[in-house]
């Protein structure tokens, strides 16, 4: 479910700053700037990790929902066009919590049978 945004509470990052993982609650705003890369893809780094999310398609008209699966934080990310040439990301906190699948060890189904 997307987070009923209220503009009154939002709390907004701004390009340039900073975010401490703790301030990324359900609502709170980032922007970050974006890449395209040689395809026409959209480069956007995540607001947790630093890790990469690749949009295809319309990116500059299309609202996606980005999961960062070594966080486990949803986002909602727009893209605005600066006419410049460059991209600006919007991230919105989203209040989802996913339960991320992660991969199992080799050994993972032999210790599930081992007493304790
Ligand atoms: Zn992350």
């Amino acid at each position: 479910m997307p987070f009923p945004h209220n503009d009154d509470q939002v709390v907004n990052y701004r390009v340039t700053d900073a975010v401490d993982l703790n301030r990324l609650v359900p609502g709170a705003r980032a922007y970050r700037y974006a890449s395209v890369t040689s395809v026409g893809q959209l480069d956007v780094i995540v607001l947790c990790c630093g890790r990469i999310s690749r949009l295809s398609g319309d990116f500059v008209h299309a609202v996606h929902l980005a999961l960062c699966t070594n966080c486990a934080l949803t986002y909602d990310v727009r893209v605005i066009d600066e006419n410049d040439g460059g991209f600006v990301a919007q991230f919105i906190v989203r209040d989802e919590r996913p339960v991320v699948a992660r991969r199992r060890s080799d050994h993972w189904l032999a210790r599930q049978y081992q007493s304790c």
